[in-house]
C-alpha cells in the first residue's frame, strides 16, 4: 500500500481521516465519473468527475451524491436514454448479487444538439462480509466519433477501389470479384449464370473524328445505357477494360441474357449518341456476346469469359450493331 512508508520515510501511518482524504483526492484525479454503491444501490462514495458529470446533467448531489440510491436515479430514468438505464441497473444488481462478476455496456445518450456516447462499467469487491459495487462511467465520445469517421473513410476507400472512376460503374477488379462468388454459389445451387460482354463499334474511329473528351464522354453515356437494362438487385454492370463492359447476370438463362442484351442496344439506340465517322454508321452502336452457363464444379468462370468473348467476335465478324449468343 502506498501509504505504508514508514520503513523507508520513517514517517508514521497516515491517520483514519487522512487515508480517506488520500483515497479520495485520488479518485478526483480520475477522468472516470466514478461512485461505490452498496449492492442496493446506495452511494457510498463518489469522485469529483461523477459529481461534475451529474450536475452538468441537472442532477443535483442529493440525487447523485453519497446516501442517494443510484439505483433508484436509474429506475426513474425518462427519455431518450431510459433503456440504457434501465439495462445499467440490472447490470448493476447482477453484479451487486455476485451473478456476474463484472457489466460492461456501451451505449449512445443523443440530445437533439449533441451525440454521446458512453461506456459504463460495474464490478464488486468485499470487505470482510461487506458488498460493494464500484460504478465508473467514461465518456467515449471522440473515440466513437474516431472509429465511425474510420469506418465512414473505410467504406469510402472500398467503394473507390471498387468503381471505375470514368463511368461510375464496377471497375475490373470488383467485376472479377463478383464473377468468382457467383459462379461458387450457382455451381451449389445448380442454376444458370450469365455474362454479356459488350463493346462500342468503331470507337477508335470515334475518338479519332470527336476526340478522347468526346470519347469519354459516350463512354459514359453507354454505361448509363447498360445501367438502366440491368436492374435487378444482383445484376452488375462492370467497365472491363477499355471501351468494353460486362455484364454479370445471375440466375439468368439464355432468354433473359439475350433479352437484357437487345435492351442495352434499344436504349443506347434511344440516346442517338451520334458516330458518322467514315466506315461507321450515323450512331453509336454495341456489339454484345452473351454466354450462359449453370457452372459445373470443376469449370473455372473463366469458361464463362471465353465464351461470352467468342460470342463477341462472332457478332463482330457478322457486321457489328448485333448481340450473339454462344450457345
Ligand atoms: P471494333 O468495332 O472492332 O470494336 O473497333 P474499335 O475501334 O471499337 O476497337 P479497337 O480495339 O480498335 O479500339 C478501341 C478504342 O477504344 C481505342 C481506344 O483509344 C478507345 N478507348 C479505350 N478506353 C478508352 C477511354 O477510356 N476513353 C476513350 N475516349 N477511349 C478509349
Ligand atoms: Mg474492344
Ligand atoms: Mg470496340
Amino acid at each position: 500500500m502506498a501509504t505504508h512508508s514508514t520503513a523507508a520515510g520513517g514517517k508514521s501511518r497516515p491517520a483514519r481521516a487522512g487515508v480517506t482524504d488520500f483515497f479520495q483526492r485520488t479518485l478526483d484525479s480520475l477522468l472516470s465519473h466514478m461512485a461505490v454503491l452498496r449492492p442496493d444501490g446506495t452511494i457510498v462514495a463518489v469522485n469529483a468527475a461523477w459529481n461534475a458529470f451529474a450536475a452538468g446533467n441537472g442532477l443535483a448531489e442529493s440525487h447523485c451524491g453519497p446516501g442517494a440510491n443510484y439505483l433508484d436515479v436509474c429506475d426513474a430514468a425518462e427519455g431518450d436514454c431510459a433503456e440504457q438505464a434501465t439495462l445499467t441497473a440490472r447490470g448493476i444488481r447482477d453484479v451487486g448479487r455476485g451473478r456476474t462478476p463484472s457489466f460492461q455496456m456501451e451505449y449512445p445518450c443523443h440530445s437533439p444538439t449533441e451525440r454521446h456516447w458512453f461506456v459504463v462499467r460495474a464490478t464488486r469487491f468485499a470487505v470482510g462480509a461487506e458488498v460493494f459495487v464500484v460504478v465508473t462511467h467514461d465518456d467515449v465520445t471522440q473515440r466513437k466519433v474516431a472509429e465511425q469517421a474510420l469506418q465512414e473513410a473505410n467504406r469510402l476507400l472500398e467503394v473507390l477501389a471498387t468503381t471505375d472512376g470514368l463511368t461510375g460503374v464496377a471497375n475490373r477488379r470488383r467485376f472479377d470479384r463478383t464473377l468468382a462468388l457467383e459462379w461458387e454459389r450457382h455451381a451449389r445451387s445448380a442454376t444458370p449464370l450469365s455474362l454479356l460482354l459488350v463493346d462500342v463499334d468503331h470507337f477508335k474511329k470515334y475518338n479519332d473524328s470527336r476526340g478522347h473528351q468526346e470519347g469519354d464522354h459516350c463512354l459514359r453515356e453507354i454505361a448509363g445505357a447498360l445501367g438502366e437494362s440491368a436492374v435487378r438487385p444482383g445484376d452488375l454492370v462492370a467497365r472491363y477494360g477499355g471501351e468494353e463492359f460486362a455484364i454479370v447476370l445471375p440466375e439468368t438463362g439464355r432468354p433473359g441474357a439475350m433479352t437484357i442484351a437487345e435492351a442495352v442496344r434499344g436504349r443506347l439506340h434511344l440516346r442517338g449518341l451520334p458516330h458518322g465517322a467514315p466506315g461507321a454508321g450515323p450512331l453509336v452502336t454495341l456489339s454484345i456476346g452473351c454466354a450462359t452457363m449453370t457452372p459445373g464444379r470443376v469449370d473455372p468462370a473463366d469458361a464463362l469469359v471465353e465464351r461470352a468473348d467468342r460470342a463477341l467476335y462472332e457478332a463482330k465478324a457478322a457486321g457489328r450493331d448485333q448481340a450473339r449468343h454462344s450457345d
